[in-house]
Protein backbone atom coordinates (compact mmCIF):
# COMPACT_ATOMS: atom_id res chain seq x y z
CA UNK A 1 0.00 0.00 0.00
CA UNK A 2 0.78 3.77 -0.49
CA UNK A 3 2.77 5.44 2.55
CA UNK A 4 4.22 8.55 2.03
CA UNK A 5 8.10 9.01 3.11
CA UNK A 6 8.46 11.85 5.68
CA UNK A 7 11.14 13.87 5.82
CA UNK A 8 9.80 15.08 9.81
CA UNK A 9 9.43 11.00 10.99
CA UNK A 10 12.65 10.78 9.08
CA UNK A 11 14.56 13.17 11.34
CA UNK A 12 13.71 11.62 14.32
CA UNK A 13 14.75 8.31 13.45
CA UNK A 14 18.27 9.99 12.66
CA UNK A 15 18.14 11.68 16.07
CA UNK A 16 17.38 8.24 17.88
CA UNK A 17 19.36 5.73 15.60
CA UNK A 18 22.67 5.73 17.67
CA UNK A 19 21.16 4.17 20.47
CA UNK A 20 20.73 0.56 18.53
CA UNK A 21 24.53 0.61 19.36
CA UNK A 22 23.41 -0.05 22.73
CA UNK A 23 21.31 -2.36 22.28
CA UNK A 24 21.59 -6.38 22.00
CA UNK A 25 19.41 -8.84 19.29
CA UNK A 26 17.43 -11.46 20.79
CA UNK A 27 19.42 -14.44 20.83
CA UNK A 28 17.50 -16.99 22.40
CA UNK A 29 15.78 -17.84 19.66
CA UNK A 30 18.20 -18.41 17.26
CA UNK A 31 16.90 -17.13 14.20
CA UNK A 32 16.02 -14.10 15.24
CA UNK A 33 19.96 -13.92 15.80
CA UNK A 34 20.15 -12.95 12.16
CA UNK A 35 18.44 -9.53 11.91
CA UNK A 36 20.81 -6.31 11.25
CA UNK A 37 20.79 -4.54 14.05
CA UNK A 38 20.66 -1.23 13.37
CA UNK A 39 17.62 -1.36 11.50
CA UNK A 40 15.44 1.33 12.69
CA UNK A 41 11.92 2.15 10.37
CA UNK A 42 8.44 3.44 11.43
CA UNK A 43 5.19 4.02 9.79
CA UNK A 44 2.17 5.75 11.26
CA UNK A 45 -1.55 5.08 9.63
CA UNK A 46 -3.84 7.83 10.56
CA UNK A 47 -7.88 7.22 11.58
CA UNK A 48 -8.57 9.40 7.97
CA UNK A 49 -6.61 6.89 5.91
CA UNK A 50 -3.57 8.83 5.32
CA UNK A 51 0.00 7.32 6.07
CA UNK A 52 3.66 8.55 6.48
CA UNK A 53 6.63 6.29 6.89
CA UNK A 54 10.25 6.57 7.27
CA UNK A 55 12.99 3.94 7.05
CA UNK A 56 13.19 1.06 5.12
CA UNK A 57 9.35 0.20 6.25
CA UNK A 58 8.93 -2.91 3.67
CA UNK A 59 11.08 -4.95 6.02
CA UNK A 60 8.91 -8.03 7.82
CA UNK A 61 9.58 -8.78 10.98
CA UNK A 62 7.61 -11.46 13.28
CA UNK A 63 5.32 -10.54 15.54
CA UNK A 64 6.41 -12.14 18.94
CA UNK A 65 4.48 -11.03 21.84
CA UNK A 66 3.18 -8.36 19.65
CA UNK A 67 0.67 -11.31 18.60
CA UNK A 68 -0.40 -11.67 22.44
CA UNK A 69 -2.85 -8.69 22.60
CA UNK A 70 -4.03 -9.93 19.37
CA UNK A 71 -4.98 -13.47 20.10
CA UNK A 72 -6.48 -11.95 23.37
CA UNK A 73 -8.81 -9.94 21.25
CA UNK A 74 -9.52 -13.15 19.33
CA UNK A 75 -10.35 -14.89 22.02
CA UNK A 76 -12.27 -12.22 24.18
CA UNK A 77 -14.76 -12.56 20.79
CA UNK A 78 -14.70 -16.18 21.02
CA UNK A 79 -15.76 -17.12 24.60
CA UNK A 80 -16.44 -13.41 26.33
CA UNK A 81 -15.00 -12.17 29.24
CA UNK A 82 -15.93 -13.80 31.82
CA UNK A 83 -14.66 -17.69 30.61
CA UNK A 84 -11.12 -15.53 29.44
CA UNK A 85 -10.53 -14.38 32.99
CA UNK A 86 -11.46 -17.28 35.17
CA UNK A 87 -8.33 -18.47 32.95
CA UNK A 88 -6.16 -15.80 33.30
CA UNK A 89 -5.91 -12.33 35.38
CA UNK A 90 -5.63 -9.03 34.82
CA UNK A 91 -2.95 -7.83 36.63
CA UNK A 92 0.46 -6.61 36.02
CA UNK A 93 3.81 -8.04 37.26
CA UNK A 94 7.29 -6.51 37.43
CA UNK A 95 8.81 -10.31 36.57
CA UNK A 96 10.30 -10.71 33.13
CA UNK A 97 7.99 -11.99 30.93
CA UNK A 98 8.76 -15.50 30.90
CA UNK A 99 9.13 -15.89 34.34
CA UNK A 100 7.39 -19.13 35.61
CA UNK A 101 7.36 -17.94 40.02
CA UNK A 102 3.97 -16.45 40.38
CA UNK A 103 1.93 -19.33 38.97
CA UNK A 104 3.49 -21.04 42.25
CA UNK A 105 2.79 -18.89 44.59
CA UNK A 106 -0.79 -17.37 43.27
CA UNK A 107 -3.60 -18.95 45.06
CA UNK A 108 -5.52 -19.65 42.91
CA UNK A 109 -2.55 -20.57 40.32
CA UNK A 110 -3.25 -18.49 37.61
CA UNK A 111 -1.25 -16.54 35.40
CA UNK A 112 -1.24 -13.02 36.50
CA UNK A 113 -1.87 -11.10 32.86
CA UNK A 114 -2.08 -11.95 28.93
CA UNK A 115 1.08 -10.36 28.25
CA UNK A 116 3.27 -12.57 29.78
CA UNK A 117 4.23 -15.95 28.22
CA UNK A 118 2.21 -18.13 31.03
CA UNK A 119 -0.99 -16.16 30.22
CA UNK A 120 -0.38 -16.01 26.28
CA UNK A 121 0.04 -19.44 26.48
CA UNK A 122 -3.49 -20.13 28.26
CA UNK A 123 -4.96 -17.33 25.52
CA UNK A 124 -3.80 -19.22 22.65
CA UNK A 125 -4.59 -22.55 24.26
CA UNK A 126 -9.05 -20.93 24.15
CA UNK A 127 -8.91 -19.94 20.48
CA UNK A 128 -11.65 -22.20 19.20
CA UNK A 129 -10.99 -24.62 16.59
CA UNK A 130 -11.41 -28.18 16.13
CA UNK A 131 -7.98 -28.76 15.98
CA UNK A 132 -4.31 -27.23 16.44
CA UNK A 133 -4.58 -26.33 12.27
CA UNK A 134 -8.19 -24.48 12.66
CA UNK A 135 -7.10 -22.44 15.63
CA UNK A 136 -3.97 -21.41 13.98
CA UNK A 137 -5.82 -20.40 10.68
CA UNK A 138 -8.29 -18.99 12.52
CA UNK A 139 -6.08 -16.45 14.30
CA UNK A 140 -3.85 -15.96 11.27
CA UNK A 141 -7.28 -14.79 9.25
CA UNK A 142 -7.75 -12.82 12.29
CA UNK A 143 -4.58 -11.25 12.12
CA UNK A 144 -5.33 -10.60 7.94
CA UNK A 145 -8.12 -8.50 8.43
CA UNK A 146 -6.32 -6.25 11.39
CA UNK A 147 -3.22 -5.90 8.88
CA UNK A 148 -6.03 -5.14 6.00
CA UNK A 149 -3.22 -7.84 4.18
CA UNK A 150 -4.35 -11.21 2.52
CA UNK A 151 -0.49 -11.86 2.18
CA UNK A 152 0.14 -12.45 5.53
CA UNK A 153 2.18 -15.65 6.31
CA UNK A 154 4.24 -16.91 9.21
CA UNK A 155 7.81 -17.84 9.13
CA UNK A 156 8.21 -21.17 8.98
CA UNK A 157 11.99 -21.27 10.33
CA UNK A 158 11.58 -18.71 12.78
CA UNK A 159 8.18 -20.91 14.34
CA UNK A 160 10.52 -24.44 13.95
CA UNK A 161 13.41 -22.67 15.66
CA UNK A 162 11.36 -21.51 18.69
CA UNK A 163 9.38 -24.93 18.64
CA UNK A 164 12.87 -26.58 18.88
CA UNK A 165 14.08 -24.24 22.22
CA UNK A 166 11.03 -23.58 23.58
CA UNK A 167 11.90 -25.43 27.30
CA UNK A 168 10.62 -22.67 29.40
CA UNK A 169 7.05 -22.04 27.75
CA UNK A 170 7.10 -26.13 27.74
CA UNK A 171 7.78 -25.75 31.25
CA UNK A 172 4.87 -22.84 32.16
CA UNK A 173 2.27 -25.03 29.59
CA UNK A 174 2.60 -28.69 31.93
CA UNK A 175 2.74 -26.54 35.14
CA UNK A 176 -0.85 -24.67 34.33
CA UNK A 177 -2.26 -28.14 32.52
CA UNK A 178 -1.62 -29.55 36.38
CA UNK A 179 -3.59 -26.94 37.30
CA UNK A 180 -6.01 -27.09 34.75
CA UNK A 181 -5.66 -23.88 33.11
CA UNK A 182 -4.85 -25.42 29.66
CA UNK A 183 -6.68 -28.09 28.11
CA UNK A 184 -5.08 -30.96 25.59
CA UNK A 185 -1.81 -31.33 23.95
CA UNK A 186 1.32 -29.36 25.44
CA UNK A 187 2.89 -30.24 22.09
CA UNK A 188 0.32 -28.73 19.99
CA UNK A 189 0.10 -25.45 22.06
CA UNK A 190 2.93 -24.74 22.17
CA UNK A 191 3.27 -25.69 17.87
CA UNK A 192 -0.26 -23.03 17.47
CA UNK A 193 2.07 -20.83 19.68
CA UNK A 194 5.20 -20.70 18.15
CA UNK A 195 3.41 -19.97 14.89
CA UNK A 196 1.31 -16.81 16.51
CA UNK A 197 4.87 -15.59 17.31
CA UNK A 198 6.42 -16.16 13.94
CA UNK A 199 4.04 -14.49 11.90
CA UNK A 200 5.25 -12.02 9.86
CA UNK A 201 4.15 -8.35 8.97
CA UNK A 202 5.90 -4.78 8.03
CA UNK A 203 5.74 -1.46 9.56
CA UNK A 204 2.92 -0.61 7.41
CA UNK A 205 0.62 -3.35 8.20
CA UNK A 206 1.23 -2.90 11.79
CA UNK A 207 0.63 0.60 12.01
CA UNK A 208 -3.05 -0.56 10.11
CA UNK A 209 -3.27 -2.91 13.06
CA UNK A 210 -2.37 -0.67 15.77
CA UNK A 211 -5.19 2.24 13.97
CA UNK A 212 -7.87 -0.72 14.37
CA UNK A 213 -7.36 -0.17 18.24
CA UNK A 214 -7.06 3.81 17.81
CA UNK A 215 -10.59 3.60 16.17
CA UNK A 216 -12.31 1.54 18.82
CA UNK A 217 -12.32 -1.63 16.59
CA UNK A 218 -14.10 -0.21 13.57
CA UNK A 219 -11.01 -0.71 10.88
CA UNK A 220 -10.12 2.98 9.76
CA UNK A 221 -9.63 1.71 6.22
CA UNK A 222 -12.30 -0.75 5.24
CA UNK A 223 -14.84 0.32 7.40
CA UNK A 224 -15.69 -2.92 8.80
CA UNK A 225 -16.05 -3.90 12.59
CA UNK A 226 -13.05 -6.37 13.59
CA UNK A 227 -13.20 -6.14 17.14
CA UNK A 228 -16.08 -5.21 19.63
CA UNK A 229 -15.67 -1.55 20.93
CA UNK A 230 -15.26 -3.01 24.66
CA UNK A 231 -12.78 -5.36 23.64
CA UNK A 232 -10.47 -3.25 21.97
CA UNK A 233 -10.63 -1.06 25.32
CA UNK A 234 -10.16 -3.84 27.06
CA UNK A 235 -6.97 -4.58 25.45
CA UNK A 236 -5.76 -1.08 24.84
CA UNK A 237 -5.79 -1.19 28.56
CA UNK A 238 -4.17 -4.40 29.29
CA UNK A 239 -1.20 -2.40 26.68
CA UNK A 240 -0.99 0.19 29.40
CA UNK A 241 -0.45 -1.71 32.49
CA UNK A 242 1.61 -4.61 30.57
CA UNK A 243 2.44 -4.22 27.32
CA UNK A 244 5.79 -3.15 27.66
CA UNK A 245 7.30 -6.69 30.13
CA UNK A 246 8.36 -4.95 33.15
CA UNK A 247 8.98 -1.63 31.89
CA UNK A 248 5.76 -0.30 31.00
CA UNK A 249 5.35 2.12 34.31
CA UNK A 250 8.14 3.55 33.06
CA UNK A 251 6.81 3.67 29.17
CA UNK A 252 3.12 4.89 30.72
CA UNK A 253 5.11 8.33 32.13
CA UNK A 254 7.90 8.81 29.54
CA UNK A 255 5.40 7.97 26.17
CA UNK A 256 1.78 7.68 28.02
CA UNK A 257 0.01 5.37 24.71
CA UNK A 258 -1.09 1.67 25.15
CA UNK A 259 1.44 -0.22 23.24
CA UNK A 260 2.92 -4.20 22.97
CA UNK A 261 5.82 -5.11 22.17
CA UNK A 262 8.16 -7.88 20.91
CA UNK A 263 11.37 -9.34 21.33
CA UNK A 264 12.00 -9.36 17.12
CA UNK A 265 12.04 -5.43 18.03
CA UNK A 266 8.29 -4.86 17.34
CA UNK A 267 6.19 -2.10 18.64
CA UNK A 268 2.29 -1.92 17.77
CA UNK A 269 1.83 1.82 19.45
CA UNK A 270 -1.92 3.35 19.80
CA UNK A 271 -2.72 6.58 20.15
CA UNK A 272 -6.23 6.78 20.30
CA UNK A 273 -9.01 8.51 17.99
CA UNK A 274 -5.73 9.74 16.09
CA UNK A 275 -3.98 6.74 14.39
CA UNK A 276 -1.55 3.29 15.04
CA UNK A 277 2.03 3.51 14.78
CA UNK A 278 4.14 0.37 13.54
CA UNK A 279 7.61 0.20 14.56
CA UNK A 280 10.94 -2.40 13.93
CA UNK A 281 14.38 -2.21 15.47
CA UNK A 282 15.87 -5.31 16.68
CA UNK A 283 18.36 -4.06 18.60
CA UNK A 284 16.41 -4.28 22.28
CA UNK A 285 17.16 -2.98 25.83
CA UNK A 286 17.46 -4.77 28.98
CA UNK A 287 13.87 -5.52 29.15
CA UNK A 288 13.45 -6.87 25.73
CA UNK A 289 12.00 -3.74 24.46
CA UNK A 290 13.28 -1.94 21.44
CA UNK A 291 15.83 0.32 22.45
CA UNK A 292 15.72 2.69 19.44
CA UNK A 293 11.93 2.08 19.22
CA UNK A 294 11.47 3.28 22.77
CA UNK A 295 13.90 6.29 22.11
CA UNK A 296 11.91 6.80 18.79
CA UNK A 297 7.64 6.94 20.84
CA UNK A 298 9.63 9.23 23.75
CA UNK A 299 10.06 11.85 21.26
CA UNK A 300 6.83 11.66 18.96
CA UNK A 301 5.01 12.03 22.26
CA UNK A 302 6.97 14.68 23.25
CA UNK A 303 6.71 16.70 20.12
CA UNK A 304 3.46 15.83 19.21
CA UNK A 305 1.75 15.55 23.13
CA UNK A 306 0.48 12.37 22.22
CA UNK A 307 -0.03 10.95 26.00
CA UNK A 308 -3.27 10.22 27.39
CA UNK A 309 -2.51 10.84 30.83
N1 LIG B 1 7.87 -16.21 21.19
C1 LIG B 1 8.49 -15.55 22.28
C2 LIG B 1 8.43 -16.39 23.53
O1 LIG B 1 7.39 -16.89 23.86
C3 LIG B 1 7.82 -14.25 22.46
C4 LIG B 1 8.49 -13.47 23.49
C5 LIG B 1 8.35 -12.02 23.34
O2 LIG B 1 8.25 -11.45 22.25
O3 LIG B 1 8.34 -11.43 24.42
O4 LIG B 1 9.40 -16.58 24.20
Amino acid sequence: MHCKKDEQLQRIINQVKSLTTKGKLADYIPALANENKEHLCASIYYLDKTCVSAGDVEHSFTLQSISKVLSLALVLMDHGEEYVFEHVGMEPTGDPFNSIVKLETNNPSKPLNPMINAGALAVTNMIKGSDKDEQFTRLLNFIKELADSDSITYDTIVAQSEYNTAWLNRSLCYFMKEHDIIKGSVDHLIEVYTKQCSIKMHSIELAKTASVFANNGLHPSTNKRVIPEKIAQLCKTFMVTCGMYNASGEFAIKVGVPAKSGVSGGILAVVPELCGIGIFGPALDDKGNSIAGIGLLERLSANYKLSIF
